[in-house]
């Protein structure tokens, strides 16, 4: 049997130990002469300084955004090029984003492995995930499976509603979903898995799952970043005449809407147009297309309106400002409600008081302006993730194809990375729980099983070091655990506090060796190893962002609208909370926390790829300055280390991507019984016959390897058995 490739232990002395041309030429990380994080660093930034900027890193393909476009990428005659070539039974092909989807499309309709696919995209913000998403989404409503191979670029662009309408998704939920961060222009603010559903190898339709949008930034927005793209496209629009019923003063700013200061609306404008039109190319109604466009009016004006001390001085009212005035007259006639309405809500609230056995409602007044101030950002938050979710429904609606129940999908994910700022928050903590579940499940499926599998085989005795995260995971989620004990003090009916329930945290879980205390400079919190490294969680607003309360009165605004679009909001919110209650099983009132909430999410999201074969897109920003051709080695390799790669590289050498018990190879691959031998001498006759042997006696090594139950394949040899076998 063949002998294990030993490992490179001497480190080299220069960086510059491979030639530079041998760098660039070298299209996969896994076969490096040496493999050290700078002989992987360096040979993607060879790469990337001639704009190669993709590279196999084993399984996984490595992308480093170039911020430029290059020539020719992402042609058509380049789909064409990768289709023809997968029919044909390259798979080795050079990395590109057009092989992965080609690869997954191909998995699908093969009989190995699952019939599922799911390629996940991750990265951190403006590393070029929703790009990358775009691209692979191009190239599967581009291609069909069927037996004509697409060689004519003319079939490319067939007429076919459906894909369009897949299509016209983008638009809309990046609208919607988006906004210009410090780190991405066009950020998205939601993570987002689009499966597209295939019938006998047939695109059939999709269906579309988001992930927690960052609603708070409709009411506020980090210093020098831009509230969600819509509200300034709206904004265009309506200046430049493209949307009737909706009037603003052409000097008029919103609160809400920081960056409006040099009012180039042209851009805007452009992107105003392209959602328009794919709203229309969706199929949605003119008349809900405008009732949309009045929802998000209705929250730039909400967010103008102030309040001031009532003349009794225990009370506040509306301010007598004039751009508060009008925009309070504007808001109310947008959303079809009274001044008293929103006067009610805003400035006092509901509370039941029970005498014996009568119960009276009486109303407080609020004494201090932030409790009002309050009242509207809920409202206008409530408004704004309402109308996120009709969207996704609608689309849904739109491009779902439910007359069969026997799809076969391929999913794409693009989910946000992994975050660690100066000041952590909520949002941060599940993003980063997001990420170590990924995480987990891509070390779980490849690393853990590659590294078990080589050791049985007899193909590795040297120990190889991953960093296995369950202990961060079941600190996070589990009964005793950061969540747990965070949304227990949400259910508690006191005065929420926030640094005493940080506290109770790192008492509770100091034992684990993943979560401390953390003091940063203005708050006191925790501190979470995570597998990526470590992030301080602020315990400012950790318990109010959990306990999300949205009170009903608040609610309420919308049930007295006389506009059904708006109305039917609070009637969903209230059937959605009695359904997730009545799914948990439920008796006793228990608040869903957003903790909760998103748990079950993603709960069902590791459960969908469970069911799926994975293929993986990292993509690496080049440096924090978002510019084309200069790469930060140290930014590089700490995206490098956080997302995985240098470790599946290390492993990933030693294997190879298919393999197959003997008994199963041989059920597959032999014809003819030979009586005298076992499966694994038979493989070995079928594949000395079919490559002949070297000076060892053995097949070549480049294309199989023979472990102890199994036999280890390259790609070129399972396409090579497949043909042969189809001859027989
Ligand atoms: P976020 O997490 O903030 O949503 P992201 O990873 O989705 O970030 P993208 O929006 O995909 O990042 O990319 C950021 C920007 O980088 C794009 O707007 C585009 O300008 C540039 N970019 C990304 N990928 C490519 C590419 N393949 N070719 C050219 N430019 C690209
Ligand atoms: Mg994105």
């Amino acid at each position: 049997m063949p002998k294990m490739q030993e490992p490179k232990n001497e480190r080299p002395t220069s960086l510059y130990f491979v030639p530079e041309e041998n760098l660039i030429a070298c299209d996969d990380l896994t076969a490096l002469p040496y493999l050290y994080d700078e002989t992987v660093l360096e040979c993607i930034t060879a790469r990337y300084f001639t704009n190669t900027i993709y590279t196999w890193a084993g399984p996984i393909l490595v992308a480093v955004n170039p911020f430029k476009s290059i020539n020719g990428l992402y042609s058509d005659q380049k789909i064409s090029k990768v289709f023809t070539l997968l029919k044909e039974g390259h798979d080795h092909q050079d990395p590109h984003v057009f092989t992965v989807a080609g690869l997954a499309h191909k998995r699908l309709t093969s009989e190995i492995g699952l019939v599922n696919q799911a390629i996940l995209v991750s990265g951190e913000s403006g590393a070029g995930k929703t790009e990358s998403a775009r691209f692979l989404l191009t190239y599967l409503t581009q291609v069909e499976d069927d037996s004509s191979c697409i060689t004519d670029t003319s079939v490319l662009h067939r007429p076919e509603d459906i894909k369009n309408k897949i299509l016209a998704s983008n638009p809309i939920l990046e609208a919607f979903g988006n906004a210009a961060t410090l780190r991405n222009h066009n950020s998205s603010r939601f993570g987002k898995l689009i499966r597209l559903q295939y019938s006998q190898n047939v695109l059939k339709g999709a269906s579309l799952d988001t992930y927690l949008l960052e609603k708070t930034r409709v009411t506020s927005q980090p210093s020098q970043e831009r509230n969600f793209h819509i509200f300034y496209q709206l904004l265009s629009g309506i200046i430049n005449g493209y949307v009737e019923g909706i009037e603003v003063d052409e000097e008029i700013s919103f609160n809400i809407m920081p960056g409006l200061d040099n009012r180039d609306f042209k851009q805007d404008l452009l992107y105003f147009k392209e959602t328009q039109k794919a709203f229309r190319k969706i199929g949605i109604p003119n008349n809900i297309e405008k009732d949309i466009y009045r929802v998000v009016a209705a929250i730039m004006f909400l967010g103008n309106i102030s309040f001031q001390p009532s003349s009794d001085s225990e009370s506040w009212t509306f301010s007598t400002n004039e751009v508060s005035q009008k925009s309070l007259a504007r808001a109310c006639h947008l959303l079809r409600v009274t001044k008293e309405t929103l006067q009610n809500t805003f400035t006092k609230k509901k509370i039941s008081v029970s005498l014996g056995k009568e119960t009276s409602v009486i109303y407080k007044y609020f004494e201090r302006e932030d409790q009002c101030e309050e009242r509207r950002d809920a409202l206008m938050q409530f408004l704004y993730i309402s109308l996120f979710n009709y969207l996704v429904d609608a689309i849904n609606s739109k491009i779902c194809d439910n007359s069969s129940s026997h799809y076969s999908y391929l999913g794409i994910l693009d989910i946000y990375g992994f975050e660690a700022f100066d000041e952590n928050s909520l949002e941060q903590l599940c993003i980063n729980y997001t990420n170590e579940r990924l995480h987990h499940e891509f070390t779980r499926r490849y690393i853990a099983s590659e590294h078990k599998v080589l050791i049985e085989e007899g193909f590795m005795d040297i120990p190889f070091v991953y960093v296995d995260n369950t202990i961060c995971i079941k600190a996070l989620d589990s009964p005793i655990s950061v969540f747990s004990i965070l949304n227990e003090e949400c259910q508690l009916k006191r005065v929420l506090n926030e640094d005493d329930a940080c506290l109770r945290v790192c008492n509770a879980l100091q034992n684990t060796g993943v979560v401390t205390p953390a003091v940063s400079r203005r708050n006191s919190g925790f501190l979470i190893k995570h597998y990526a490294g470590n992030v301080s969680y602020n315990s400012s607003g950790l318990l109010h962002k959990n306990k999300d309360d949205l009170p009903l009165d608040v609610i309420s605004v919308l049930t007295e609208s006389s506009c059904e679009f708006i109305s039917s909001f609070s009637t969903r919110s209230r059937k959605e909370e009695i359904e997730r209650n009545e799914n948990q099983g439920r008796k006793s009132v228990r608040k869903i926390t957003t903790l909760s909430k998103f748990k079950s999410s993603l709960d069902s999201l590791i459960n969908i790829l469970g069911y799926c074969d994975l293929h993986y897109v990292r993509c690496l920003k080049p440096n924090s300055r978002n510019t084309a051709g200069n790469p930060d080695k140290s930014f590089l390799l700490e995206q490098l280390k956080s997302n995985g790669i240098l470790e599946t590289v290390k492993i990933s050498q030693a294997g190879y991507p298919v393999r197959m018990l003997y008994m199963d190879f041989v059920k597959r691959y032999s014809f003819q019984r030979k009586q005298d031998f076992n499966e694994k001498e038979i493989t070995y006759v079928i594949l000395a016959e079919l490559y002949g042997v070297d000076e060892n006696g053995h097949p070549p090594e480049q294309k199989c390897r023979f472990g102890k139950t199994r036999i280890f394949l390259s790609e070129s040899c399972l396409h090579q058995l497949e043909e042969h076998r189809s001859y027989q």
